[in-house]
Parts: C-alpha cells; sequence; structure tokens
C-alpha cells in the first residue's frame, strides 16, 4: 500500500491538539497530504486522549464506523490510550495497524514505511527528550496564538489520573531550544505565546549552571518585542511558587487570567485524590494573586462525585465558586480509568446523584461566567486578533485578556493586531463587537 494522503482526529486536552499538529508536520515533511475526511484518506490516525473513560469509548466506535464504508486503509492510533492499553488493542480491534504511545510520533513515518513488511506496528517507549530534539527541526504551521509544549508528563499520582502512567515521568525541554523555537514562531507571525505542559509550572531546567524555572523562562521570552501575550497553562497549585505569582504583577506580557484546577472544594476529598494540598493553601494562591494583580481572573477543571464526596463535600465545592468567582471552568462527572488509585475504591453515590450535583455546579458556573462577561458591554477592550471567518469574512475572532473570545464586525482589523474594541452585547461564552 502507498501512502500519499492522511486523516487526523484529536481527542482530548489542548497537548493533545497540539501534538497532532505536530504529527500534521511530520507527515507533511514526509510529503502527503492532509485530508479533511477520514474516508479520503490512505492512513487513519487517532490521538487519543485517557483522562476520561468516553473518550476511549469514542475512540472504538469511531474506528468501527471506518471500518462500516473503508475496506483499503490503515489505521494508527496514537497518544494515552494507545500508551495505556498498549499491545492489548490489537485483540480488541483486528483493524488497528499502528499503536504509538505519546513519547515516539517521530517514529511515525518509519513505522508507515516497515508495514510493508510487518503488518502490525507498536512503540510505546518513554524517550521524550528525542521525541523533543526531532519535533524542534520540523516545520511548524503555527498561528497567530501558538502553543508550545515546554514540559510533559508528571510526578504527582493523583489517585484518579493515568498521566503519570501514560505520558511518564515530569520532563522540561531546555530553555535554549525553546528559545530558540518561541523566536521562529515570531518571526513566523506569532504574536501569542501558550506555554503547555500537564505541570507547566513544574517547569525545571538547568542553563548555565543556574535552575531556570516558568517564571525566568517566561522572562526571557518577554524579550522578544514580537510577542505581545505569553499564557501557561496546566499549572498544579503546589508549583505555584512566590516568583511565578509576582511575575502575574511586574510581567505585562503575561495575561492576567490563571488556569489552576482545583479539582475539589473539599479537604477530605483532595486528600483522597492526594492533591497535596488541601482547600485553605489553594484559597491563598487565589489571595496572594488578588493582592498583587486584583484585575487577574481564575478558571479551574472539577472533578464531581469522586468516590465519597457527601453531600456535604459537594456543598464545599460550591462555596468555593461562590468565593473565588471562576470565570470558566471545566466540570465533569468523575470517571474511573483501570489502574488508578482510586478505581479500587468503593463509588457509592448513584449516578443520578453525580448528575444533578454536576448540573447545579454548572448552572452556578454557568451564571458567574455570564455576569463576568456582562461587566464588559458597553465598554472598551484589547483583543488579539487571531483570524477571519472564512464562511463571512465580515467577521474577525480573537481573544481578550481573560480568554473571552470576541467575535468582532469589521472592515479594518487585520489578523495579530492588537485592537481596542467596544463591546456590545454578549452570552455566557462569547462576547461581541463591532468596530
Ligand atoms: S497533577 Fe494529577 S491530574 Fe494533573 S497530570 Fe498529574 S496526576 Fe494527573
Amino acid at each position: 500500500m502507498s501512502f500519499s494522503t492522511f486523516f487526523v482526529k484529536s481527542y482530548g486536552c489542548q497537548m493533545n491538539i497540539y501534538d497532532s499538529q505536530k504529527i500534521i508536520s511530520i507527515l507533511e515533511n514526509k510529503g502527503m497530504k492532509q485530508n479533511e475526511y477520514a474516508e479520503d484518506a490512505d492512513l487513519i490516525v487517532f490521538n487519543t486522549c485517557n483522562i476520561r473513560d468516553k473518550a476511549a469509548h469514542k475512540l472504538y466506535s469511531d474506528i468501527g464506523r471506518i471500518n462500516k464504508f473503508k475496506k483499503e486503509k490503515t489505521i494508527a492510533v496514537v497518544g494515552c490510550v494507545a500508551q495505556a492499553e498498549n499491545v492489548e488493542m490489537f485483540n480488541k480491534n483486528k483493524s488497528i495497524d499502528i499503536i504509538l504511545g505519546p513519547q515516539s510520533y517521530h517514529l511515525l513515518p518509519q513505522m508507515i514505511e516497515d508495514i510493508k513488511r510487518n503488518p502490525k506496528q507498536i512503540n510505546t517507549e518513554f524517550i521524550v527528550n528525542e521525541k523533543f530534539d526531532y519535533l524542534t527541526e520540523q516545520k511548524r504551521k503555527q498561528g497567530i496564538s501558538s502553543y508550545i509544549t515546554i514540559q510533559e508528563g508528571c510526578d504527582k499520582f493523583c489517585s484518579f489520573c493515568v498521566v503519570p502512567y501514560t505520558r511518564g515521568p515530569e520532563y522540561s525541554r531546555p530553555l535554549k531550544s525553546l528559545i530558540h523555537e518561541i523566536n521562529s514562531l515570531a518571526e513566523n507571525g506569532a504574536k501569542e505565546i501558550v506555554l503547555l505542559g500537564q505541570n507547566v509550572n513544574a517547569y525545571s531546567h538547568s542553563h548555565n549552571g543556574r535552575k531556570i524555572n516558568l517564571a525566568d523562562l517566561i522572562e526571557e521570552i518577554s524579550k522578544n518585542e514580537n510577542i505581545k501575550r505569553i499564557r501557561y497553562t496546566t499549572s498544579h497549585p503546589i508549583n505555584m511558587t512566590d516568583d511565578l505569582i509576582n511575575l502575574h504583577s511586574t510581567n505585562k506580557k503575561l495575561m492576567p487570567f490563571l488556569h489552576l484546577p482545583v479539582q475539589s472544594g473539599s479537604s477530605e476529598v483532595l486528600k483522597k485524590m492526594n492533591r497535596k494540598y488541601d482547600i485553605n493553601f489553594y484559597i491563598k494562591i487565589i489571595e496572594k494573586l488578588k493582592t498583587i494583580n486584583p484585575q487577574i481572573e481564575i478558571s479551574s477543571d472539577f472533578i464531581i462525585g469522586y468516590p465519597g464526596e457527601s453531600e456535604q463535600d459537594f456543598k464545599k465545592t460550591l462555596d468555593l465558586v461562590d468565593q473565588i468567582k471562576f470565570t470558566q471552568s471545566y466540570s465533569f462527572i468523575y470517571s474511573s480509568r483501570p489502574g488508578t488509585k482510586s478505581s479500587f475504591e468503593n463509588d457509592e453515590t448513584p449516578p443520578n446523584i453525580k448528575k444533578e450535583r454536576l448540573f447545579i455546579l454548572q448552572e452556578k458556573l454557568k451564571e458567574i461566567q455570564l455576569k463576568f462577561n456582562k461587566s464588559f458591554c458597553g465598554k472598551n477592550i484589547d483583543v488579539l486578533i487571531e483570524n477571519q471567518s472564512i464562511s463571512n469574512p465580515e467577521y474577525f475572532f480573537g481573544r481578550t485578556p481573560f480568554m473571552q473570545s470576541v467575535y468582532i464586525k469589521s472592515q479594518e482589523i487585520k489578523p495579530g493586531e492588537v485592537k481596542n474594541v467596544n463591546i456590545s452585547t454578549c452570552n455566557h461564552k462569547n462576547l461581541y463587537a463591532s468596530c
């Protein structure tokens, strides 16, 4: 079989979407062409996520769907489900040809070659620095807002999470190669850099005999005049060092918006989750941030219905939301992942109670988000323009410093500009303006 076209589908978090961009670059650099539809592609790549049970189920149903309409094809399953389920995937679904863990995407072209001789290919080793060395050399297709992975893996072992098993231990990329890559993104038009990592604020690397942390890295990136905005995600509360907190006051390119997952408002649940902090510790971080920069807004992640979560625990989560007023958040019902510590715990809360709690929480979060968005109506705010609508070129899309999506009707703005616009209307998800 010859491989001239490919299709990539991404599941899960921003890191996976970023990894998919890398996979696309790798395959394009080998002369292959990306197709919008799986049915037109020789190679179908599923970049998987194993954080929730639902994403893994979705993968197998997608493979089943493709099998119905396409006989001649090669299916590669890459990412965290590939890492976790490993060779077992070949038994679960015979049409899978390639299994590739998240540290080895750069080996994909070689595996496509090898498949002509050996029809089942697998690589799930942790060779993280080799991956980054290779990917740095790749040509990038990135936008005004460009994502860059600076850190991978996790040593925290939260009791519900598979990441330490699928992505391996914490690893930080060298400063020199990051600055080189970021400068080249800026030369190609990037105005905003979003630093990514499973524990991005655990970033730590030795450079010329000195330990560089995330605050140092952000300061270094800020020296590039073309970069107007810097963000980082996802952070762990225990890695919010004082110098990183203070940077939210002193570094004007660092946006006043922080995604800081809390997971629960109950210290008892946090302990069971092995989050390594209690709720007072979390609240103190937010207080410090708001003291040094009263403008700062916080978003978070919540897990509802963790085994043993009582009505009282859930109430504490609602109280925390009332206190912090998170302006954006992700919330999910707890999903047991095989092999994790929590998968062995008794989970007695009925599914309907969990659903009800999630609904109550999400309604509260939505209400706060809407109120926050409404506070901008009739006011001016800086928006970094990211792109122009293809279907309706009168409209542009951009983001405020607080990550709100803004749709702007205009004849005169260009992607890459930071435009001060007057917000006319909003809903809980978006702001709208014209200029
Ligand atoms: S900090 Fe916890 S939730 Fe985040 S990746 Fe590590 S183990 Fe998973």
